[in-house]
């Protein structure tokens, strides 16, 4: 008899495992008919995947039963330490979750979990198990699958598509193709036959987690023709990083932006500057509005999404690093980000 590999799912939460509350005729607008809460737990959803037992021998744990938007950076560090302290006894990880925030916590675990060196499979779906017309289904089997191949990341699984799950992003509150990965192929393709896209990485050094992360880190939009007030603002207000999304290759206005990011980065708030777009890599050298956020001490965020660009600041500013240890490690190649000096 083969042995089968050893997989454990960690319940976090979101739709999959949700049902519908007490009818509320207020809430018959959802487009559930009622408004989803938390419901099944763990092993529960294991009842909907018969046969799965066949290729693969399954646990499961309860860590949380959340909606995603409800979750941060304790509940990374939690996922993160629970996949750690049990590395030895699985294969893989596979860690259900709330598609809303699954990319950030993706992210999370793909810095924290240094040198991991077996999969960690996130998915959700975006109707519940329960269902009839559900993708959890299929999501969850998939996932359970690519857990058990050689590919030692933090992927997201959805749709058709194992994504490294860093570089990943939720583009869809409709589809069931719910994520893309948008400069970055998936690294496997799960069709008729199962097609390896993109190599995986190989771990660079020994298993290190690390699981801390600043909370206070600001996320702001630069509008066309405004002042940097809101910068500024976040500052004041006790900001320890700021990512900024300014527009195409990562340009900012040149009236008054530039100096706040100076006043910013001089008073040890480092200030990452990303986009407005959905693909290409930021590119500060390209126009005079990027050269002159370049100049003032902006951090140039390469093809990252915005959740890893974000999450990356938080996991750094957590590390001790002296300001310029972490403008270093910022733009370096942590996790398979797309960090700025990504070959
Ligand atoms: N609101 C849900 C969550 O993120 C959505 C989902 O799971 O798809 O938890």
């Amino acid at each position: 008899m083969s042995i089968r590999p050893r997989v454990l799912f960690l319940y976090t939460g979101g739709t999959l495992g949700m049902s519908k509350r007490a009818v509320d005729p207020a809430h018959a607008d959802s487009p559930f008919g009622v408004p989803l809460a938390p419901s099944l737990v763990a092993e529960d959803v294991f009842a909907y995947v018969r046969g799965l037992e066949e290729e693969v021998s399954v646990e499961a744990e309860l860590l949380c039963n959340l909606d995603s938007s409800d979750m941060g950076p304790s509940h990374w560090a939690r996922i993160g330490g629970a996949i750690a302290a049990r590395m030895q006894r699985y294969d893989g990880f596979v860690v259900l979750h709330g598609t809303d925030t699954m990319a950030w916590t993706a992210c999370a675990l793909s810095f924290a979990l240094r040198g991991l060196p077996k999969p960690v499979v996130l998915t959700g779906s975006q109707r519940p198990i329960a269902f009839v017309r559900t993708d959890a289904r299929v999501n969850l089997v998939h996932s359970a699958l690519c857990a058990t191949m050689d590919v030692p990341e933090v992927g997201i699984y959805f749709g058709r598509w194992l994504f490294r799950g860093n570089r990943a992003t939720k583009t869809s509150i409709q589809s069931y193709d719910a994520f893309e990965s948008p400069d970055l192929a998936p690294l496997v393709e799960m069709g008729v036959e199962v097609l390896r896209r993109t190599p995986p990485r190989v771990p660079a050094g020994p298993f290190a987690p690390a699981f801390a992360f600043e909370e206070a880190v600001a996320v702001l939009d630069v509008v066309p023709g405004s002042a940097p007030y809101v910068l500024a603002a976040a500052v004041a207000g006790g900001a320890k990083g700021v990512v900024l999304r300014g527009f195409g290759a990562g340009n900012v206005p040149q009236r008054g932006w530039p100096d706040a990011i100076r006043a910013a980065v001089t008073v040890g708030v480092p200030v990452a500057l990303h986009t407005q777009c959905l693909r290409g890599t930021v590119d500060l050298r390209a126009y005079e509005g990027g050269r002159a956020a370049l100049d003032a001490g902006a951090l140039p965020t390469g093809s990252m999404t915005v959740e890893a660009a974000t999450v990356k600041l938080m996991f750094l500013l957590a590390q001790g690093l002296t300001e310029e240890d972490l403008r270093v490690a910022y733009q370096a190649d942590l996790a398979g980000e797309g960090a700025a000096s990504a070959p």
